[in-house]
């Protein structure tokens, strides 16, 4: 299994290998499953649509609707605007969704197709909606067109009306297991809110033995009209939900307050005082005993994990909330690792390491699973803590994997449970703990091996 990978890394420009990412489509198609009565619409290719559907279905166990402008040679050349406009006609007599979200693909964006123009010829139903973004797949990953996407929804239907006294919470790429667990964090805040995208009951919808093509769950149309009427923003997790928040602070001049993503004790404790800021600046007890849980979890089992050393890779925001309960379980992240381009994710893990006084570590965005496995063969780390792309690597090195974030394809369950929140953190520093402690009985000599630990 990958025994050909070299150990000296070399310097590589114009290639990637066993990349850390996935397209911007994926995100957008994401992001658009997350709205009510919504269909995701690729403006490409069927293979592109095909694909991106595909790594979501695996992901979720769920399927991933989406419709598609079905370029094919005359497109390619002629431009797409014919294929979009009799797609349109077709979706909404035989699909009848709400809205359509069309997302743009690499071939579209490389002929130049001119969406905003497509749209003025087209005559869209009454009462339905169209919305767009770009998301050309030779620039950022899947977290960007989730950004894009949303961005996109709130660009063509955020409308700034009379204060309605709600939050905006934009969650960030996560799983439906997140953005449920951050809800009843609002309901025990009795937190009145907005959250948007949601995924939830969309991508972990219960078996009813219905099949429905739009499920009960996702942010409604008025729902997304009403954020421009928000009192405030709490925008998680910087690279997915910082340009949609941007953009409503532009169109409708909601603030916002970015957080990192809630994983880890400190960055869930930022949320909690922002909920808390919200109300009447106390915090319920429910939360308290929560923290304290985690507290004292973390302390039993400290001398597992502690002095341990960890590659983290994967998205950018959940990486940097891996990677700050890494430094508070007292372990080293030696490899901090994502796919997605941008110095702004570096800069903030490499200041969370200055914080923890973390020596030794390596930290990389736009870098790619090739580079990281040729590093952990130079000096190996005692678990790796990423998606399923890294297993090749964990079976090759004999390292334990903990499998967190998108997309972990080779596991059942996942996405019903979070990373976020106190409980979240919880789960995620249990399975750290006992990836460690089921690796130590594995290897530990008999007269070592213990029942009680
Ligand atoms: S061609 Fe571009 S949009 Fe289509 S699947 Fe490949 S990377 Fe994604």
């Amino acid at each position: 299994m990958l025994d050909m990978t070299p150990k000296e890394p070399a310097e590589r420009k114009a290639v990637t290998i066993n990349p850390c990412k996935t397209c911007q489509p994926v995100g957008a198609l994401y992001c658009a499953l997350g709205v009510h009565g919504c269909m995701p619409h690729s403006h490409g290719s069927q293979g592109c649509v095909s694909y991106h559907r595909t790594i979501l279905s695996r992901h979720f166990k769920e399927p991933a609707i989406a419709s598609s402008s079905s370029f094919t040679e005359g497109a390619s050349v002629f431009g797409g605007g014919s294929n979009l406009k009799t797609a349109l006609r077709n979706v909404f007599d035989i699909y009848h969704p709400d809205i359509v979200a069309i997302h743009t693909t690499c071939l579209s964006e490389t002929i130049g197709d001119d969406l905003n123009s497509y749209l003025m010829e087209t005559t869209i139903p009454d009462g339905k909606y169209v919305v767009y973004a770009n998301t050309p797949s030779y620039a950022g990953s899947h977290v960007t067109g989730f950004s894009a996407m949303m961005a996109g929804f709130i660009r063509f239907l955020a409308e700034k009306g009379t204060p309605n006294g709600r939050t905006a919470i934009f969650p960030g790429f996560v799983n439906p297991g997140d953005i449920r667990e951050l809800k009843r964090i609002l309901r025990v805040f009795r937190v009145s809110h907005i959250m948007f995208p949601d995924q939830c009951d969309v991508m972990d919808a219960p078996m009813t033995g219905d099949s429905r093509m739009y499920p009960d769950g996702g942010t409604t149309i008025e729902e997304i009209k009403a954020l421009g009427s928000c009192e405030r923003v709490l925008a998680l997790g910087a690279l997915a939900s910082e340009e949609p928040a941007n953009q409503l602070k532009r169109k409708c001049g909601v603030p916002y307050s970015l957080l990192d993503s809630p994983i880890g004790m400190e960055a869930t404790d930022a949320f909690i005082m922002a909920l808390s800021s919200l109300g009447d600046g106390t915090v319920p007890e429910e939360i308290e005993k929560e923290r304290g849980r985690l507290v004292d979890f973390l302390l039993d089992a400290h001398p597992y994990f502690h002095g341990k050393s960890a590659a983290v890779y994967g998205d950018p925001d959940t990486v940097t909330g891996i990677t700050r309960l890494v430094l508070e379980m007292g372990m080293t992240p030696r490899y901090v690792l994502t796919g997605t381009p941008g110095e702004a994710f570096a800069s903030s893990v490499r200041a969370l390491l200055a914080q923890y006084d973390a020596q030794g570590c390596e930290v990389r965005a736009g870098g790619d699973l090739f580079e990281l496995h040729q590093r952990i063969k130079n000096e190996p780390v005692d678990v790796m803590i990423g998606t399923s792309y890294g297993k090749q690597i964990a079976r090759a090195e004999d390292i334990p994997l903990v499998r967190a974030g998108f997309p972990v394809l080779d596991r059942y369950g996942h996405p019903y449970h979070p990373l976020v929140g106190y409980r979240g953190t919880m789960r995620l520093a249990e399975m750290i703990a006992n990836a460690l402690m089921d690796r130590r009985d594995r290897d530990c000599k008999d007269e070592d091996f213990e029942l009680v630990m």
